[in-house]
């Protein structure tokens, strides 16, 4: 198993099944699958945390490879090969933290854009939702563009960003 996307060829293997499925149903078994999954990871975490179980690193590897499954199917449900998942993952938090993790970036989260046109309604759309709850107290659209202030805790503005949905893909979901 060298890639990603190989991974990915393996998990349509002995998805078809489900994929055969209407979508709707398809779709939410896959859902739920995920979650069950990684159900399993939380619960042998607490069997070791809370009940004194030795820890089975085996196990805990499969559980993480089933949680693996449903995210490489769920991927693959809207077409999506999985080295594009991990690598907007990347570049998500490349924006969000370039330096490591950082609890003042984590508090002060600045750019939401998804699906920009050129006169800038979606845009719009979605700094109005970040205004409401990221502590956003200034954005200006222009040209399909996005500048955008964030309050520091003390009210100071902290940050001043341009950005396209070109460049930036940064959401709170
Ligand atoms: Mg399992």
């Amino acid at each position: 198993m060298h890639t990603l996307d190989e991974y990915q060829t393996e998990t349509a293997r002995t998805g078809e099944g489900y994929a055969a499925m209407e979508n709707d149903l398809h779709v939410s078994i896959l859902a739920l699958g995920l979650t069950g999954e990684a159900g399993e990871v939380a619960d042998l975490v607490k069997k070791v945390i809370g009940h004194a179980h030795t820890f089975d690193r085996d196990h805990f590897i499969a559980e993480l490879g089933d949680v693996m499954w449903y995210v490489s199917e769920l991927a693959r449900f809207v077409d999506c090969p999985l080295s594009e998942v991990a690598a907007a993952n990347v570049k998500k938090l490349r924006a969000r933290y370039p330096d490591g993790f950082d609890p003042e970036r984590s508090r002060n989260r600045t750019v939401v854009i998804t699906n920009a046109t050129p006169d800038g309604e979606p845009i719009i759309r979605e700094f109005r939702h970040a205004m409401e709850g990221l502590g956003v107290n200034e954005a200006d659209i222009r040209h399909g563009e996005a500048y955008l202030r964030a309050n520091a805790p003390d009210g100071k503005p902290i940050a001043y960003t341009n950005a396209t949905a070109d460049d930036w893909v940064e959401t709170d979901r």
